[in-house]
Order: C-alpha cells, then sequence, then structure tokens
C-alpha cells in the first residue's frame, strides 16, 4: 500500500511543478495519465473556430487548494481580435488566469467561455491547438531546436523554422552552434539561459500562428534591446488575434483594448491606459513610477510589482 503510495504521490509532485510552467504537456500526460486532473468531458467535441474568437472568463473562481482561493469573482471579456492585458503585484493571481484558460486546471465556479463555449466540453487537443502560449518560465524537450520549435505546428518546414526563429532573434544564436538546428537542448541536452529558452517559446508560438495568444510576461528574461525588437514583432503578431497579455512592463499594454488591475486575487480597476491614468489609482501610480524608473512597490503588502 505504502510503496504504491509514495511514488504515484511523487509523481504528482513532479506533474504539479513541471504543470506550473505551462509547457505542452501532451506526451507526458500519455505517460501518467492516472495523475491528470483534467480529463475530456464525456462526449467532448473539438473546439470550431472560424476566427479569432470572443474569450470570456465568467465570475470565475478558483484556488490551487480549496481551502485558499486565488481567484474571486474574476470577471471580463477579450473582444474577438483584441487584446486584454493583465499587470499587479507578484501573486496577485495573474498566471493562474493563463493556466485555467490553457485548461490546466478547472475552474471551481464560474466559468470560460470561447465563442460561448464552455472550454469543458471541449476536448483538450482541440483548446490547445487553437491557442498558443509564451509562459513565465519555457521547460524544453530533450529533443533537437528544430522539434523544440516546430513543436508548435508539426510539419512545418525547415525554412518555416527558420523564419519564426530570426523574427524571434534566435536563429544567428542557433545557426552559431555547431549542431545548428539540430542541437539537443533540454536537461540531458545544451542548457539554455532563460532568455534564449524564452525566445524558442517565442518562435513556436509565433510559428504555430494560433487564433487565441497567451504572453505572461513573455519577455521578462531578456535584456532590454531584444526586449524592444521582440515585442514588436509580437506585438504584430497579436494584431486581429485574441490576446492576453500579462506584463512586467506597462509600456507594453497602452494600446490594450482593455488593461486589469489584479490585487490578491481580484480585478480591482479596469479600463484603457487613458481613463485609468485618469483615474488616479494604482494603475497610474504604477506608471508613474515606471517612467522615472523608480522601483515599483506594491504599497499595500510590500510585495514588488511584476512589472
Ligand atoms: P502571479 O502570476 O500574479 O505572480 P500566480 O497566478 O502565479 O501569480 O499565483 C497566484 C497565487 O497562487 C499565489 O499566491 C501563488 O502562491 C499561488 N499558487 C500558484 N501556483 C500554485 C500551485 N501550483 N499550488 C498552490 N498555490 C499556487
Ligand atoms: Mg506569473
Amino acid at each position: 500500500m505504502i510503496q504504491l503510495y509514495i511514488p504515484l504521490n511523487f509523481l504528482g509532485v513532479i506533474y504539479r511543478e513541471i504543470k506550473q510552467s505551462l509547457t505542452d504537456l501532451d506526451r507526458l500526460f500519455a505517460l501518467i495519465d492516472r495523475e491528470r486532473e483534467v480529463a475530456d468531458a464525456p462526449g467532448a467535441v473539438p473546439l470550431v473556430l472560424s476566427g479569432p474568437p470572443t474569450v470570456r472568463f465568467e465570475h470565475v473562481r478558483f484556488g490551487y487548494d480549496p481551502e485558499r482561493v486565488v481567484l474571486f469573482d474574476v470577471d471580463f471579456e477579450i473582444p474577438a481580435g483584441r487584446t486584454v492585458a493583465v499587470v499587479g503585484p507578484s501573486g496577485s493571481g495573474k498566471s493562474t488566469l493563463a493556466r485555467l484558460l490553457y485548461r490546466f486546471y478547472d475552474v471551481q465556479g464560474g466559468a470560460i467561455r470561447i465563442d460561448g463555449c464552455d472550454i469543458r466540453q471541449v476536448t483538450q487537443a482541440s483548446l490547445r491547438q487553437a491557442i498558443g502560449i509564451v509562459p513565465q518560465d519555457t521547460v524544453l524537450f530533450n529533443d533537437t531546436i528544430a522539434y523544440n520549435i516546430a513543436y508548435g505546428r508539426p510539419g512545418a518546414s525547415q525554412a518555416e523554422v527558420e523564419a519564426a526563429a530570426r523574427a524571434a532573434h534566435i536563429h544567428d544564436f542557433i545557426v552559431s552552434l555547431p549542431r545548428g538546428y539540430e542541437t539537443i537542448v533540454g536537461e540531458r541536452g545544451l542548457k539554455l539561459s532563460g532568455g534564449e529558452k524564452q525566445r524558442v517559446a517565442i518562435a513556436r508560438t509565433l510559428l504555430k500562428n494560433p487564433p487565441i495568444l497567451i504572453f505572461d510576461e513573455a519577455t521578462s528574461a531578456l535584456d532590454s534591446a531584444n526586449e524592444r525588437a521582440i515585442q514588436a514583432e509580437l506585438a504584430a503578431t497579436a494584431r486581429g488575434k485574441t490576446t492576453l497579455v500579462i506584463a512586467h512592463r506597462l509600456s507594453t499594454v497602452v494600446d490594450a483594448h482593455e488593461i486589469l488591475v489584479m490585487q490578491r486575487g481580484r480585478i480591482v480597476e479596469r479600463g484603457d491606459h487613458a481613463s485609468l491614468l485618469r483615474q488616479g489609482g494604482h494603475y497610474a501610480h504604477m506608471w508613474a513610477l515606471q517612467q522615472s524608473g523608480g522601483a515599483v512597490k506594491n504599497e499595500s503588502n510590500e510585495a514588488p510589482i511584476d512589472t
């Protein structure tokens, strides 16, 4: 009994750790199927989209641990083809929004809908096909760089893979390696820096080119020159897509259709950039601090703000 219990429990811990980093886990799911917390509903149907959809978080409530609620009644909509940005202190629940939309976990109250369809009613494969994520921390497969980029769109040609890598400013680095695109990366291969992994994830998402995009502090590990260049690529990719941007730099959210300011699992302010500045609240304060180059602190609990 005990012998059986410990390994399963241990797998669960590993699984949760990896899941945290929002990588595509389909291969892992096949291995540890029992540990899945989220499964296709009986009679789940493929999500069929004719273009960028409307994404709606409807009174979403969620906690990783039922005793501790992490999102309280979070309610917002990303209209088809528009961008909604989320800002707020570390731990306020921003990445959790991304994990729920990709359905690593199910909501405990309310619903997430894509074109009106509850994501619990569609197959996970079709849901994940429709979404591209650049996560906060990318975990790469122990496979070639080419595989890791093409994973976004199996069957992509080498020319397409390279075009995506160029757009993500990682091509020159890749061709400087002795084995180029055939270099094995990941834990058992060449270990890439945080910024290099982030650019591989960006290339993967650019190549996948899905109708829904999630950028979770997608350029946080890059130096500022690379960051500016890649921000422009990401903005161009997001044009006309339904996009959720979790921002660590406010300059990237100025043009968003709506900006949500989160604190401790709640949306505490919302509006477009100009209206939030006029409100003179948290956002205006964060903006003023960032403009002056000051370190931004969250006045309510002293946690650093991810901006
Ligand atoms: P943010 O992205 O805004 O920094 P997160 O959405 O990652 O915040 O986390 C929100 C809250 O949920 C935090 O209090 C965090 O500690 C908690 N949390 C995140 N992941 C887990 C997890 N796997 N298990 C338990 N708590 C978690
Ligand atoms: Mg986060």
